[in-house]
C-alpha cells in the first residue's frame, strides 16, 4: 500500500483568543481571534484609530486585555504568573516575542552596539562577550557593521529603525511584532527598511506586520487581517484581500492607497 504523506501543520506560535480592550468607557478590541503559526507572515491593516496597535500590543502584553487570552506555544500568558507548568509570565513571553514600534524607541545615550545588547545582557543576562557576538551578526545584516560606535542622532530614521530591528533579532524570538515601522520615516528611507523586513520574511521569521505600505503587505504576507472599529473585518489571502477585495469597506480603504 502506498502512503501520501501529507506535512505536519506548522504549529502555533502565538494565538489571541477573544481579546477584548477597554480605555476607560471606550472598547477599543471586541474579541479579536488570531493564531499565528509557525513561519507565517500575518499583515494588518485598517484605518487609523481601527485598534491595530492596542491589539498587536495585547499580542505582547504590553497592553493587558480585559478579556480574552495570549498563547504561547499553547501556554497562556498571564501578568501574574511565574511561567509555571503550563503558564507563562509576560516577562518570558517578550523574550520569546520580540517588537519594534513606529518611533525606534533607541536609547539616545547609547552607541548602536549598546543599544542592541543591552536586551542580551540584561534580560537575557548573557555574557557581554556572546552578545556583542550575536549583536554584530545582526548589526552586520542589517548592513550597519560600520556605524556600531555611532549615537542613534547620528544616524538617519532608516538607519534608527535598522538598528531597532536588530536589537529585536539580538534577543533571537521566535516571533516579531511590527507596529507601521516605517510610517514615521521619509519616503526615500522606507524601501530599505521593508528590505530587511522581506529579508526576514525569505528566511521564515514568523510576523505580524501592521502597516499601510499595501504593495510590500501584498509581496510578503500570507495572509491579510483588515481591522475596522476593533474587530476583524475581513482577512484571507493577499489576493483576495488586496487584488480582488468583495468588502466594501476594505474596497472604499484600499482606494486612498492608488
Ligand atoms: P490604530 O493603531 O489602528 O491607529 P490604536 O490601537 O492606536 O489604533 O487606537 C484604537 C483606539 O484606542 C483609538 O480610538 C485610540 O484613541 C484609543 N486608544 C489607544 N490607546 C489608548 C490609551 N492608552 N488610552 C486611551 N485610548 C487609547
Ligand atoms: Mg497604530
Amino acid at each position: 500500500m502506498t502512503s501520501v504523506s501529507t506535512p505536519a501543520a506548522p504549529e502555533t506560535v502565538l494565538e489571541a483568543r477573544g481579546i477584548v480592550k477597554r480605555f476607560g468607557a471606550l472598547t477599543v478590541l471586541h474579541g479579536i481571534d488570531l493564531a499565528l503559526a509557525g513561519g507565517e507572515v500575518v499583515s494588518i491593516i485598517g484605518p487609523s484609530g481601527s485598534g491595530k496597535s492596542t491589539f498587536i500590543r495585547c499580542m505582547n502584553m504590553l497592553e493587558a486585555p480585559d478579556a480574552g487570552e495570549i498563547r504561547f506555544r499553547g501556554r497562556q500568558v498571564g501578568s501574574s504568573f511565574r511561567g509555571k507548568g503550563d503558564r507563562l509570565g509576560q516577562g518570558e513571553l517578550r523574550r520569546h516575542v520580540g517588537m519594534v514600534f513606529q518611533h525606534f524607541n533607541l536609547f539616545p545615550h547609547m552607541s548602536v552596539l549598546e543599544n542592541v545588547i543591552e536586551g542580551p545582557t540584561t534580560v537575557q543576562r548573557k555574557p557581554r562577550k556572546e552578545a556583542v557576538d550575536i549583536a554584530m551578526d545582526y548589526i552586520a545584516k542589517v548592513g550597519l557593521a560600520e556605524k556600531r560606535d555611532a549615537r542613534p542622532d547620528q544616524l538617519s530614521g532608516g538607519q534608527k529603525q535598522r538598528v531597532a530591528i536588530a536589537r529585536a533579532l539580538t534577543m533571537q524570538p521566535d516571533a516579531l511584532l511590527l507596529d507601521e515601522i516605517t510610517s514615521a520615516l521619509d519616503p526615500e528611507l522606507v524601501g530599505e527598511v521593508l528590505g530587511v523586513v522581506r529579508g526576514l520574511a525569505e528566511q521564515g521569521m514568523t510576523m505580524v506586520i501592521v502597516t499601510h505600505e499595501i504593495s510590500f503587505a501584498a509581496d510578503v504576507s500570507d495572509r491579510v487581517v483588515f481591522m475596522e472599529g476593533g474587530r476583524i473585518a475581513e482577512q484571507g489571502s493577499p489576493d483576495g484581500i488586496l487584488r480582488n477585495p468583495d468588502n466594501e469597506r476594505l474596497k472604499t480603504f484600499l482606494a486612498r492607497f492608488h
